[in-house]
């Protein structure tokens, strides 16, 4: 068959890796996961074909002050759509240390002349840049290469990707694998509020967000609370009359947050009234110009349609562990769902297991065992509470996703010192101050002397 009981499997459980298979493999976008991936890959002796579409790699990290037509990006697909969803004070809320992948660690080095701990958008991308250089991916890249459709021929043992190039022409190739790389944070995931209609002020997605100056004078509504509503509206309130954010799970800090002058804290939007006022699950009620939607983004492969594997209320599936479609596995894998984790780390495990699954050093189990795992995925979801639409939002369990990742290619399990900095951040960004950023360096060096005088030796 085609999927994971092949011989292949077989192979690798006898551990004959002298009769290792080479696939020629398309990767789909050059974002830090495909870059990533394609080091994997060639590192594994695999062929690699390198698609993307924008005139550099770097994926999300290439600032794009432009925005779309449509503020709230409903089509991707349109012509002239913008990839990036990046405003122009964006600092990582990942520390430089959790940042980097292994061998090419983001600390200890700067890239873009920004030494800080959270550094802008432009050293990211210079990190990027500098790891596609040094590990040689990006002379393989190629620019201008839009992929329009990716379709399985027989049975999935080979794949047809459709590209167009620079010149507007479309080609055909042939792969023995692809693997999906076109990021996640471009198409917006806009609520639906009841009453609508009855809106007469502006709408906004995050994915169109730059700079707070249209905000000036403003009274906005900024709905959701991970970590970018929480800087956007942190930025917003140093020129806006009022910010008002709309979160769930808000009940213990409703009311004006001490911190800021002009931030008040509500429940989720519950609708909006006769009077055009936004009317909160809480009972308060607002007059606003801006609704601003930081509710994060739909997965979206418009140059996918297969028979089996769908986006459903933001879940793509079935896939076994974030990365497989059983029913195509391992030809066909995905590489960049999961969040709510380390996610370069993530995407650097993830691309080693589809590296070694192709080349038959890990084996997958048969497609039936790789659908009753995910159907238990399912249940254990739902027991817990969990919607669908968090299927790819690994906290609170990713640790142990990260860790069985770990497991599958022989890498170590994920270091205490790395899951306490995560930790750790997520404390900061939930404080709603966004003076973290900051202040880490310098509790850094303090809990340093700390240690240090407890051990004796200063
Ligand atoms: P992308 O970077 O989006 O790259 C996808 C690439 O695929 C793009 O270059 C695109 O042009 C290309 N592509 C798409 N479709 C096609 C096609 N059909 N054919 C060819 N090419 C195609 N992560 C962190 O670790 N730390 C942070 O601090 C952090 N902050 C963030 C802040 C914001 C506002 C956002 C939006 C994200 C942030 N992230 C952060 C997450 C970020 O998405 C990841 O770090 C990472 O950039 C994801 O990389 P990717 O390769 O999956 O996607």
């Amino acid at each position: 068959t085609h999927h994971g009981t092949s011989p292949r499997g077989a192979e690798a459980s006898t551990g004959s890796w002298n009769r290792m298979r080479r696939a020629e493999v398309a990767v789909v976008g050059a974002g830090a996961a495909g870059l990533v991936a394609a080091r994997e890959l060639l590192r594994e002796g695999h062929a690699v074909a390198f698609f993307e579409k924008s005139g550099r790699t770097g994926g999300t990290w290439a600032y794009d002050p432009r925005a779309d037509a449509d503020p709230l990006g409903r089509d991707p697909a349109s012509p002239g759509a913008v990839h990036g969803s990046l405003y122009a004070s964006l600092r990582t809320n990942l520390p430089r240390e959790l940042m980097g992948f292994s061998g090419f660690p983001m600390a200890g080095r700067v890239f873009a002349g920004d030494p800080r701990a959270f550094p802008g958008h432009r050293e990211v991308l210079a990190f990027l840049d500098a790891f596609a250089e040094e590990s040689g991916v990006a002379a393989r890249v190629r620019l201008r290469a839009e992929v329009l459709r990716v379709a399985p021929l027989g049975q999935g043992e080979r794949w047809a990707v459709a590209w167009r190039g620079e010149d507007g022409e479309v080609a055909e190739e042939v792969f023995d694998a692809v693997v999906v790389c076109n990021g996640h944070c471009t198409a917006p995931l806009v609520p639906k509020i009841r009453g609508i209609d009855k809106w007469r002020g502006k709408q906004i997605h995050s994915h169109n967000y730059r700079v707070p100056e249209p905000f000036r004078d403003q009274s906005v509504v900024v709905v959701g609370f991970a970590a970018s509503g929480i800087d956007i509206a942190a930025e917003i309130s140093r020129v806006a009359k009022e910010v008002h954010i709309a979160a769930r799970y808000s009940e213990d800090r409703l009311g004006k947050i001490e911190l800021y002058q002009n931030v008040w804290m509500h429940a989720e939007i519950d609708g909006i009234q006769d009077d055009g006022r936004v009317h909160f699950a809480e009972g308060s009620a607002v007059a606003a110009d801006t609704i601003l939607y930081c509710t994060g983004y739909r997965y979206h492969f418009p140059f996918l349609d297969l028979d089996g594997l769908t986006v459903d209320d933001n879940r793509v599936g079935p896939l076994y562990r974030h990365v497989f479609p059983p029913k195509y596995a391992p030809n066909l894998s995905f590489v960049g769902l999961p969040f709510k984790t380390i996610i370069f780390q993530a995407l650097e495990l993830e691309s080693k297991w589809v590296a070694a699954v192709l080349s038959g050093h890990t084996a997958l189990p048969s497609e039936e065992g790789m659908m009753t795992a995910v159907r238990e995925d399912y249940r254990r979801m739902e027991e817990a509470g969990r919607p669908k639409r968090h299927t790819h939002a690994l906290w609170p369990e990713w640790v142990e996703y990260m860790n069985w990742l770990a497991d599958q290619v022989g890498e170590p399990h994920l270091e205490a010192r790395r899951r306490d900095v995560y930790d750790r951040v997520l404390k900061c960004i939930w404080s709603l101050d966004d003076r973290y950023r900051d202040r880490w360096e310098e509790e850094e060096e303090s809990a340093t002397v700390a240690t240090l005088q407890r051990k004796g030796s200063i």
